[in-house]
């Protein structure tokens, strides 16, 4: 290699690098963390890229009883929002001092609680008018870090509303006519469903999936499954997957993956995968497992 051609090469190395560091010296976007990915998904398509949105749970991870470590602490600190679910999903915010604007999203919403246990499901992002409620709330608290943004943050929260009337919609529809009425869960994540669209949910652990199965639950669901003529069973992406399949193979049912959405996996992540496309998938599995239409 002669001496001009590493001349050029040196400064063409120099311009590269140059541009990285310039790029990440830019940001200066005001901050906004969310704890869940419903919450993610709804700030992400509200504010498209006038903020930087922070995911506080890593894609990936299960909801239920996460801890931030003390790198991800300090990233929060740096957030002019915080925007966190409730309900009991994320028991560390309890003991975590904000020093910034933390908006507990669960007071906004109606919340379902089981009778029988007297505790509140938290997975209230599975009802469309819940969602709805927490889009005019998190529109009004982005206008308020980015007040210049307000007409983009406004037609956007309009698109957000209609897409969650399209598909209530969709479900009224989809599960209006079904055969069967029981679904079989891995966790009890989806009352809010449920009691919308009318079916039953049986689930082999309960709000959380890290609880252990145990031996009289899986006889319960296997008596369920009899006496409903329950098709499938479903499982999740973040918790054991054996005793459901168990189940599933002691009773001759199918399985298939059903999301309860709280998070999502990494290559969901990657292929920007929104909260919209993977109700439509949910949708279509549980009117193939209810026998709809
Ligand atoms: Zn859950």
């Amino acid at each position: 290699m002669n001496n001009s051609i590493k001349i050029v090469l040196f400064f063409l190395l120099l311009t590269i690098l140059n541009t990285g560091c310039a790029k990440e010296k830019k940001e200066t976007r005001p901050i906004v963390s969310v704890t869940t990915f419903p919450l993610y998904d709804i700030t992400r398509q509200i504010a498209g890229d006038t903020l930087k949105i922070v995911n506080i749970l890593p894609f990936g991870v299960e909801p239920h009883e996460y801890e931030p470590t003390p790198k991800i602490v300090a990233n929060i600190e740096k957030s002019a929002l915080i925007l966190y679910s409730g309900a009991g999903l994320e028991p560390w915010t309890a003991g975590f001092h904000f020093k910034q604007r933390a908006v507990n999203m669960s007071q906004y919403v109606s919340l379902h609680t089981f009778e029988n246990t007297r505790t509140i499901d938290p997975h209230y992002w599975l009802d469309f008018q819940n969602m709805q409620k927490a889009v005019a709330v998190i529109t009004q608290e982005l206008v308020k870090i980015a007040p210049k943004n307000k007409s983009l943050y406004r037609q956007n929260e309009k698109a957000y509303l209609l897409m969650l009337e399209k598909l209530d919609e969709k479900f009224q529809t989809g599960l209006a006519d079904c055969k069967r009425d029981t679904i079989i869960v891995n966790h009890n994540a989806f009352s809010y469903l449920a009691k919308k669209y009318g079916f039953h949910v049986a689930s082999l652990s309960g709000l959380s999936p890290e609880a252990e199965p145990n031996a009289k639950n899986i006889i319960r669901l296997m008596q369920t499954i009899k006496e409903h003529n329950v098709s499938t069973v479903f499982f999740e992406d973040f918790a054991s997957d054996k005793a459901i399949k168990g189940v599933a193979n002691a009773t001759q049912t199918a399985v298939d993956v059903l999301k309860p959405l709280g998070n999502i996996t990494a290559d969901e992540a990657k292929e920007n995968l929104t909260y919209e496309a993977m109700m439509q998938i949910n949708l279509q599995k549980l009117s193939k497992a209810l026998s709809c239409h």
